[in-house]
């Protein structure tokens, strides 16, 4: 872990450049970002709200919870933020997302059986797209805006 202390800044907005290191927190947007600790370099952005991260002030420290987990990076870090300081949590390793991957797949597979033997059932029941009457609505519609248009008029 590269950064193993990280300070806050409080922003509006974020700079277009991140500085190692450092906390930006966008009270307004309600988003914190900084350089992934590893040292990668990647932005690692946190949406501050009650479904994604929290921000806990005390004092000079900022906190965030829960853990980091940069898994969608190469670097696959993963650390909490307590206190201003950088704890390494344990590895995302590649055996787990694979089993987190394999899960993923398995319920794809699975709603796509699901929906095929729906489809199966009732192959007959699919409906068929009446095509001529919505051709009539659609002219009785014309003709009813231009009804409608010469009565104004
Ligand atoms: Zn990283």
């Amino acid at each position: 872990m590269k950064t193993k202390t990280i300070r806050s800044a409080f922003v509006t907005q974020f700079p277009a450049v991140f500085e190692q290191g450092v906390l930006y927190i966008s009270e307004e947007f309600e988003t914190a970002g900084h350089l992934c600790c590893c040292g990668c370099g990647e932005k690692v952005i946190t949406p501050l709200n009650p479904a994604k991260w929290r921000l806990r002030k005390e004092g000079d420290t900022v906190s965030l919870s829960p853990s980091i987990g940069n898994w969608n990076y190469a670097c696959k870090s993963h650390y909490f933020i307590i206190k201003n300081q950088v704890v390494e949590a344990g590895q995302f390793d590649d055996r787990r997302i694979a089993a987190v991957q394999r899960r993923d797949k398995r319920d794809m597979e699975h709603y796509v059986a699901r929906s095929n033997a729906k489809a199966v059932h009732s192959p007959a029941k699919a409906p068929v797209p009446p095509v001529k009457p919505v051709l009539e609505k659609s002219l009785v519609c014309e003709v009813m805006e231009f009804l409608k248009k010469w009565l104004r008029n």
